[in-house]
């Protein structure tokens, strides 16, 4: 039990370094320490306890509130060579006493248990007899009634640390704000906890915010480029879920729609399957997410804007979290913000309905910033940024603004002389001269500013006027018919020279200048295209086994693998996320992959330094020898042994003394040793030897040595 928290860290899951305040946590719950743990999704909490918990005698509890997490959690211990179990209401008692009885021998090192069970009677009974090490509470804002999801049997919690004196208590959250946190605390009786607030960045995912005007064909666009990726799109209706993603599969998407209407069968099979990776798209309310840890997820786009940047963040966050880059895409429109706010409108009590109006205004603000929306979500959450993030749209192509006063006027001005009675629509119309129907059978034409907005068109006067509603200048009455009445700088504006900078409308940048990439680098292409057939190698192993595709390896660990092409045991170990365990069960196939697919890249004439030693080998152990690879490649037989050779000293098993003489070899390594710096180069050892010994064997002398001293 002495190994060190880096040594567990390498050994079971295969990771060569913490992330920020993994270590210092990992310490002080191992020196009895009670500890908060604020880190965004992602952030890499599970460590947080998981470490400890294999570090130290005894059994580790973790209370988790999610079943399907819980069984989750254990699915990716046990593939990792980690003994943990799970107690919860899902088993029958037949299993459940089994399990009790493995925590009792210590077998298990780690038990996730939902907190009803952690309070019944036969349970404390029980956590008296095994030696506890550590009590983790997952999701710890449910014990608060700040937080947003309030689970009443974790209020309990507290009083289970009087049967487990001295064990230290880890909570640990994604919900940062200052009085949940404090709440917490209190809540779950902590002692002199230390607490630990990680930055809620999420600096892989990319920010981006549109315009709804075709919002359908953006979204198509964007996921014809990511065919083979996962993604969410969340809409504000049940029946936007349902016509989405029956248009997406029209345009040959493989999407499903997901809503709290369905049945439940009908929704834990399209769950499953966005896990297993068999539906890429999901077309959900925001019912979906809450009990899925897929870290695979590429983009989460916003149909329509959620009700405040809570739920914003909270969804985006489901993109990305194994750390690659990933895209979060938010449209809005104009339609979708009167929509929340006759929604909202319906809140009985006052100071509420305040409330929520304000964090919806907080929300068009984000999506109407010009400047870095990174900033601004940070901003919100009370932190703050000094630089701009360089990964959102507004920083990749800063607004151009222009000063709109002008139009402000024009468009006040009409609306006055309307008598404040009228929509968006119907203004537009007059402020263009349309002579439809309504205007003329009302006879708006009749007024002064009637056609004064003629050089914009009825889209940039759209998007106008929502800039101008975000600026306070003009006014929606939702109780009026959505009529457009002045703000609250209305009478600056057209008396007091207020000036009212706008944004562009570059209706050709935002269509023409979609979401591709920039140009790819063969290598790039290439490692794509293994990733591919690493992936396609991956989901039948998963569908042989019954789990998830990620519990294999994760997208971040195939990707390295797919970049490095490691085509030796050792090599493949060296990747991030491949430790002993997973390397025993997957290594033989993934590595035959990797090999496999070098190979056909030196057929298809492709020059790859370990595809070129791979051929050779291919060749060799078809019966071929040495002289006649050579023929057949072209090479010199000196350059096929040297392939060979490499190869025997990555691990490769070769009877590498045919072609060399192991008796020279030994007597050029002795001289090795003690040569303390032996001068560069064969060539002196080839003097030294009188010119007796063959480059051949000198030189698999020399790698040897060095893999010997490393
Ligand atoms: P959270 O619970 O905070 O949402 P997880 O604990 O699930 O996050 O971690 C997210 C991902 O990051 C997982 O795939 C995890 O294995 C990985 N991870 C955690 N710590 C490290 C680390 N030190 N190095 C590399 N990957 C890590
Ligand atoms: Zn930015």
């Amino acid at each position: 039990m002495n190994k060190s928290a880096e040594e567990v860290l390498q050994q079971f899951f295969g990771y060569k370094s913490f992330r920020p305040f993994q270590k210092e946590i990992i310490e002080g719950v191992i020196g009895g320490q009670d500890t908060l743990v604020l880190m965004p999704t992602g952030g890499g909490k599970s460590l947080c306890y998981q470490i400890p918990a294999l570090m130290q005698e005894g059994l580790a509890l973790v209370v988790s509130p999610l079943i399907s997490l819980m069984k989750d959690q254990v699915e990716a211990l046990r593939s990792l060579g980690v003994q943990a179990a799970y107690l919860n209401s899902s088993l029958d008692g037949v299993e459940q006493s089994e399990i009790e009885g493995r925590c009792l021998q210590g077998t298990i090192r780690i038990l996730y248990v939902s907190p009803e069970k952690l309070l019944s009677g036969g349970f404390i009974r029980f956590m008296q007899e095994v030696k506890v090490s550590l009590l983790a509470i997952d999701e710890a804002h449910c014990v608060s009634n700040w937080g947003h999801d309030f689970r009443p049997e974790y209020s309990q919690l507290k009083s289970l640390r009087n049967y487990l004196p001295g064990v230290p208590m880890v909570a640990l959250t994604a919900t940062a704000d200052k009085v949940t946190r404090e709440d917490i605390v209190k809540q779950l009786g902590m002692k002199r906890p230390k607490v630990f607030l990680a930055s809620f960045d999420r600096p892989n995912i990319h920010l981006r915010v549109s315009p709804a005007t075709n919002r359908l064909r953006e979204i198509t666009r964007f996921i014809q480029d990511r065919k083979s990726q996962s993604g969410i799109i969340y809409c504000s209706s049940r029946k936007n879920t349902e016509m989405l993603a029956e248009k997406l599969r029209k345009a040959g998407i493989g999407a499903a729609a997901y809503h709290a209407g369905m049945a439940s069968d009908k929704r834990s099979l399209v769950q499953e399957q966005f896990i297993k990776d068999d539906v890429m798209v999901v077309c959900a309310t925001v019912a979906f997410g809450m009990g899925i840890d897929k870290p695979n997820v590429r983009y989460v786009i916003h149909y329509n804007i959620p009700k405040n940047m809570e739920s914003y963040y909270q969804e985006i966050g489901r993109a990305g979290r194994d750390g690659l880059p990933s895209q979060a895409l938010l449209f809005y429109t104009y339609q979708d913000v009167i929509l929340w706010k006759t929604i909202l409108a319906d809140t009985q009590d006052a100071s509420l309905r305040e409330l929520r109006m304000a964090k919806l205004d907080r929300m068009l603000q984000f999506a109407n910033a010009s400047l870095c929306r990174r900033k601004v979500l940070l901003n919100y959450f009370q932190e703050v940024k000094e630089e701009d993030c360089g990964n959102c749209d507004v920083c990749l192509s800063p607004r151009e603004t222009f000063d709109g006063s002008i139009l402000a006027q024009k468009a006040l001005s009409a609306m006055i002389r309307l008598r404040e009675s009228v929509g968006l629509n119907t203004l537009i119309q007059v402020l263009r001269g349309s002579a439809s129907q309504e205007i003329i059978s009302k006879n708006y034409h009749q007024i002064k500013t009637y056609g004064s907005g003629r050089e914009e068109s009825a889209l940039a006067w759209k998007e106008y006027l929502q800039q101008m509603l975000n600026q306070g200048v003009v006014e929606i009455a939702y109780d009026e018919h959505y009529h457009l009445k002045q703000g609250p700088w209305a009478r600056a504006v057209l008396f007091e020279g207020r000036k009212v900078p706008l944004v562009k409308l570059d209706l050709a940048k935002s269509e023409e200048k979609p979401l591709r990439e920039k140009v790819k680098s063969q290598a790039e292409w290439r490692a794509e295209e293994l990733f591919e057939r690493l992936r396609a190698l991956r989901k039948k192993l998963a569908g042989e086994r019954g789990v998830p595709p990620y519990i294999i390896f994760n997208d971040k660990t195939l990707d390295e693998m797919a970049r490095e092409q490691p085509i030796s045991e050792a090599a493949l170990l060296e990747i991030s996320g491949v430790a002993q365990a997973k390397l025993a069960q997957f290594g033989k196939e993934f590595l035959t992959e990797i090999r496999a697919y070098l190979v056909d890249q030196v057929q298809e004439g492709n020059s790859i330094k370990g595809g070129t030693l791979l051929l050779s080998l291919e060749l060799y152990r078809s019966g071929k020898d040495i002289s006649e690879i050579a023929e057949i490649r072209s090479m010199k037989e000196s350059t096929v042994l040297g392939h060979l050779m490499q190869l025997y000293l990555e691990g490769e098993e070769l009877e590498i003394e045919r072609w060399v003489n192991m008796e020279e070899v030994e007597q050029v390594m002795g001289l090795l040793e003690q040569a303390s710096a032996p001068p560069q180069g064969m060539k002196w050892i080839f003097e030294h030897f009188e010119e007796k010994i063959p480059y051949t064997s000198i030189r698999l002398a020399l790698g040897l040595h060095e893999k010997n001293r490393v």
